[in-house]
């Protein structure tokens, strides 16, 4: 059992396809842990992204993933990290899998509709980030 953490970015959430994404992730057999709709401020999102702080499309990231509302949540099953990375797709829609969430929702690599941790030590880091015991304990 793994958990790993999962963000519907805000253009997901403006799209009006949170449900439909939530879906993916039950088909795959994958179990919501914990989930939460919230409006991220520019330091948070600054913080849950600072290893990008230095590239050139850190200052754009952060003001898209502050031009709505997210919905984070915790995803929960047998390596649960790759099947949220699969179910995804590629970062950059144009060469996402066929199938994917972002090969179907997203509109550019600033875009891309999701976010999902990409290792065990930054699922811990990012699930403690936005969850304390109480809500993970369910
Ligand atoms: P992923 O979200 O697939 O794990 P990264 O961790 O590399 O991708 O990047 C974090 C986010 O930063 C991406 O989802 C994307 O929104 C944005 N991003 C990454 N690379 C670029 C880029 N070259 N240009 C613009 N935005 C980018
Ligand atoms: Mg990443």
């Amino acid at each position: 059992m793994q958990r790993t953490l999962s963000i519907i970015k805000p253009d997901g959430v403006a799209k009006n396809v949170i449900g439909q994404i939530v879906s993916r992730f039950e088909a795959d057999g994958l179990r919501i842990a914990a989930m939460r709709m919230m409006q991220l401020s520019e330091r948070e999102a600054g913080a849950f992204y600072a290893v990008h702080k230095d590239r050139p499309f850190f200052k754009d990231l952060v003001s898209f993933m502050v031009s709505g509302p997210v919905v984070v949540m915790v995803l929960e099953g047998d390596d649960a990290i790759l099947r949220n990375r699969n179910l995804m797709g590629a970062t950059n829609p144009a060469e996402a899998d066929a199938g994917t969430i972002r090969a179907d929702f997203a509109d550019s690599i600033d875009a891309n509709t999701v976010h999902g941790s990409d290792a065990p030590e930054t699922a811990a880091q990012e699930i403690r980030f936005f969850f304390g015991e109480r809500e993970l304990s369910a």
